[in-house]
C-alpha cells in the first residue's frame, strides 16, 4: 500500500490515467539493477530514484575523473578520485531517501551477475562496452530477467528492450548479429556530447518505469535510433530475425 507521504511526493505520475495507485505500488516493490553509473547511468538512476522504484542496485568499479563531469550529471567536481557507485548513492539517497540504493563497487562479470540475477526484475545496460554487454544479455536470458540497453557515441544513440520473461523474445545475438565486430569502442575513446546522454538516458528509464508498470513500450523488439545533429528519431523492428542458436531452439519446439 501507498503511504499518504508517498501518494504526495508522487502525485503528478500517480494522477495519470496510465499509472494511478497501482503502478505506483508496483514501482515500490521493484528491483532494478543498474549496471554502469557513467553518461547513461546517471539520468537512468536519477529518474528511477525519483519515480519511486523501490530497490536500485548499482553497478560500477570505476572512480569519478575530472573528465566524466561533461555528462555524467550525478558528480560533482569534489566527487573527483571518489568511487562512483559511492557517491552516486549520496546523491539519490538525498533525491529519495524513501527507497533503497545498494552500491556494488566493482565491474559486472558473468559469475557475479548470475549469482545476484535471483533478486533483480530489471536491468538496464548502461555500460559502454560490447564485451559486458554481451554477458549482461546471456545472464539476463538465463534468468529470464528483462533488459533495456542503451548506447550514445557522438550525437547519436539507440535503445532496445528485450523481454526475455517471453518465451519467443530474440536474443542479443539476434538483434546485433555483427556485435563480435563492434569490440572495442567505447566512450573512452571516442567523443560524446552530453545532452544526448540524456536524451538516451530519459528514455530508458521512461521505458524502464513504463515495463515495470505494465505499459507498452516503443522499444521492445525494436531499435530506436536517435540522431543529435537533426534531433531525428528513426525505428527499427528486429523482432523477426533469429540467430542460428534461437532458430534451432524454435524448430526444436514443433
Ligand atoms: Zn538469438
Amino acid at each position: 500500500m501507498i503511504s499518504p507521504k508517498e501518494r504526495i511526493r508522487y502525485s503528478r505520475q500517480i494522477m495519470l490515467p496510465q499509472m494511478g495507485e497501482g503502478a505506483q505500488a508496483k514501482l515500490a516493490k521493484a528491483r532494478v539493477m543498474v549496471v554502469g553509473v557513467g553518461g547513461l547511468g546517471c539520468p537512468v538512476a536519477l529518474y528511477l530514484a525519483t519515480a519511486g522504484v523501490g530497490t536500485l542496485h548499482l553497478v560500477d568499479g570505476d572512480s569519478v575523473e575530472l573528465s566524466n563531469l561533461q555528462r555524467q550529471v550525478l558528480y560533482k567536481t569534489n566527487h573527483v578520485h571518489k568511487p562512483k557507485v559511492v557517491m552516486a548513492a549520496q546523491q539519490l539517497q538525498a533525491a529519495n531517501p524513501e527507497m533503497r540504493i545498494v552500491p556494488h563497487q566493482r565491474n559486472a562479470s558473468e559469475k557475479w551477475l548470475a549469482t545476484n540475477m535471483a533478486s533483480i526484475d530489471l536491468v538496464l545496460d548502461c555500460t559502454d562496452n560490447q564485451k559486458i554487454r554481451k554477458v549482461i544479455n546471456r545472464v539476463c536470458q538465463q534468468n529470464k530477467v528483462p533488459v533495456i540497453m542503451a548506447s550514445v557515441q557522438g550525437f547519436s544513440g539507440q535503445l532496445i528492450t528485450l523481454d526475455y520473461r517471453l518465451p519467443d523474445s530474440p536474443c542479443y545475438s539476434c538483434i546485433f548479429p555483427n556485435a563480435e565486430q563492434q569490440q572495442g569502442t567505447s566512450c573512452n575513446s571516442s567523443g560524446v556530447i552530453g545532452p544526448a546522454l540524456g536524451v538516451i538516458g530519459s528514455a530508458q528509464a521512461l521505458e524502464a518505469i513504463k515495463l515495470l508498470a505494465g505499459l507498452a513500450l516503443g522499444s521492445l523488439n525494436t531499435l530506436q535510433l536517435f540522431e543529435g545533429e537533426t534531433l531525428e528519431w528513426r525505428r527499427l523492428s528486429l523482432g523477426s530475425r533469429r540467430c542460428e542458436t534461437c532458430a534451432d531452439q524454435k524448430e526444436g519446439v514443433h
